[in-house]
């Protein structure tokens, strides 16, 4: 990676790189060998004010262009993100610790076909006709205003987006604060947004751990807050934002299920369910932790599984022949680690992994427990690591109460030949997104998020348009105006 590529300073705000050496010491780890990346700051209050202020400035003038004009700049920045993808994808894979394989295809570019799907619809955004015999009314659509954007580790330049995008679009302005263990790609999505012309004030990123995000969400000039991380977080963020009755967007944990019936391509579960579980060293939301295999087909799932986990490549994550990255830190391969050693005391089955790798950095082996019951810790907690349960079933009723209790409910799929069986079951998950005969893939132009505990609100395609904006009613009265007396 070029010098060039790091951020220059640790905020970004009103158009501009931004330093203030007295905010506490925020240092970037390479997760793979514990080497330093990068030093920044945290951000002090006088920081928080100088983005708030800056995004409270700029929000009337980007409201008041048209939505093609918003939308030329998203788009262009989504170009610029695409031809820098690889500098792009080395910075993330530096910040995250992810092998360059996931990263060059499933992070900056994830985040540009974000920018440019919200770039592409922002013209068309707007209000109705509402004809109530002579008179009338219409709908205004209007942006909230100040959003505040806060992001976990596991994605940091796909949240950003994610994020950025449709608040943009919608007209609001934002700032975002990056999760403090992995500060450096926000600021390069900053970079390029004022590059591709959005003016200053537009987009602002803020360093910080939870207290800068909630000095963030308490301030009364913020209109919205979004949030993704876990769902403990969650709970006090919404609290927060409902004191002064701001919108939420919550994205928060899961513990999702996969349903693998005896007529299921067993090929394609075991390629789903490593896709879900081992992507990202298991590092995201929606993964298919549980995975519930009808009984018949349990032992030649579990071999398959084993003999496809021998593929699993584990280096530096910079080699493109690397395959499975370290934990995020150091605190989190611990916290993976204690989860495996309750599986292993509570009389789960270990089929592969189980350990730390022997070699320098935080990983953790792609790990499989068999034999797993509903009441097991692993089965219950959202791990966010490498550690993949099998469950057994024996009818579909059983499979999908089973599936259904949890507290959490962002995802879930389903294996299966039978048409009908597929639906039915997709039908009864208790989850925001469902994948039939396929796992994991969140593309911008489907809708996504959680109910139950694992959030409110939805990101990506036209759904987010909604949680970005808001209508105003308009009734146009055509006379005359009748009154009792
Ligand atoms: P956390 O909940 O610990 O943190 C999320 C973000 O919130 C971080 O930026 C954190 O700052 C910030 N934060 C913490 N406390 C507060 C507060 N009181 N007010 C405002 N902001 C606060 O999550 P992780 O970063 O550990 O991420 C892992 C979690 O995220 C998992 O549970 C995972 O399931 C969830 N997740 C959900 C996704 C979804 O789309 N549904 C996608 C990805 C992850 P800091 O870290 O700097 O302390």
């Amino acid at each position: 990676m070029t010098r060039n590529a790091q951020p220059k300073a640790s905020h970004f705000i009103n158009g501009r790189y931004v330093e203030d050496t007295d905010g506490d010491a925020l240092t970037c780890i390479y997760p793979a060998t514990g080497e330093e990346v990068a030093r920044l700051h945290k951000g002090t209050p006088a920081i928080v004010e100088q983005a708030l202020a800056a995004a409270q400035a700029a929000q009337a003038e980007w409201a008041a262009m048209t939505g093609t004009e918003r939308g030329r700049i998203l788009r262009r920045a989504a170009d610029i993100i695409r031809e820098r993808n690889r500098d792009l994808s080395e910075l993330e894979t530096l910040d995250t610790g992810k092998p360059l394989q996931e990263t060059l295809v499933a992070d900056a570019t994830s985040g540009a076909d974000a920018l440019e799907y919200f770039g592409g619809i922002a013209a068309s955004l707007g209000g109705e006709h509402i004809q109530l015999g002579g008179d009338w009314a219409y709908t205004i659509r209007e942006p909230l205003g100040v959003c505040v954007g806060i992001g976990a580790w596991n994605y940091p330049t796909q949240i950003a987006c994610w994020k950025a995008a449709p608040a943009l679009a919608c007209g609001n302005t934002m700032v975002f604060k990056p999760s403090e263990e992995t500060p450096l790609c926000a600021l390069k999505v900053a970079e390029i947004l004022v590059e591709a012309g959005a003016p200053p004030g537009v987009f602002n990123v803020v360093q910080g751990a939870g207290e800068v995000g909630a000095s963030l969400v308490g301030d009364e000039r913020v209109a919205k807050v979004s949030l993704t991380g876990s769902v403990p977080t969650g709970r006090r963020v919404y609290a927060a934002a409902a004191e002064g009755m701001k919108h939420v967007t919550m994205e928060l944990g899961g513990k999702s299920p996969m349903l693998v019936f005896e007529d299921a391509d067993i090929d394609d579960a075991v390629s789903a369910a490593i896709n879900g579980n081992f992507y990202s060293s298991g590092q995201i939301c929606s993964n298919g932790t549980r995975v519930f295999v009808h009984k018949d087909v349990l032992e030649p799932f579990l071999s398959k599984m084993a003999e496809r986990l021998k593929g699993a490549v584990m280096g530096d994550p910079l080699d493109e022949a690397t395959n499975f990255g370290p934990m995020v830190s150091e605190r989190q391969m611990q916290i993976v680690l204690g989860y495996i050693d309750k599986g292993k005391a509570e009389g789960a089955r270990l089929i592969s992994g189980g350990n730390r790798a022997d070699r320098d950095g935080w990983f953790v082996e792609p790990t499989v427990f068999a034999d797993v019951t509903d009441d097991m810790t692993i089965a219950r907690e959202e791990i966010f690591g490498p550690v993949l349960s099998v469950l057994s079933f024996e009818t579909e009723d059983e499979a999908l109460k089973r599936a259904n209790a949890t507290p959490y409910g962002l995802s879930a799929g389903v294996f299966t030949k039978d048409l009908a069986r597929a639906h039915r079951v997709a039908a009864g998950f208790r989850a925001g997104t469902c994948w039939i005969n396929q796992y994991n893939l969140t593309p911008v132009e489907v809708p996504f998020g959680g109910v139950k505990m694992s959030g409110v609100g939805r990101e990506n395609a036209k759904a987010a348009v909604e949680h970005y904006s808001q209508l105003k009613t308009v009734y146009v009265g055509m006379g005359p105006v009748e009154a009792p007396f």
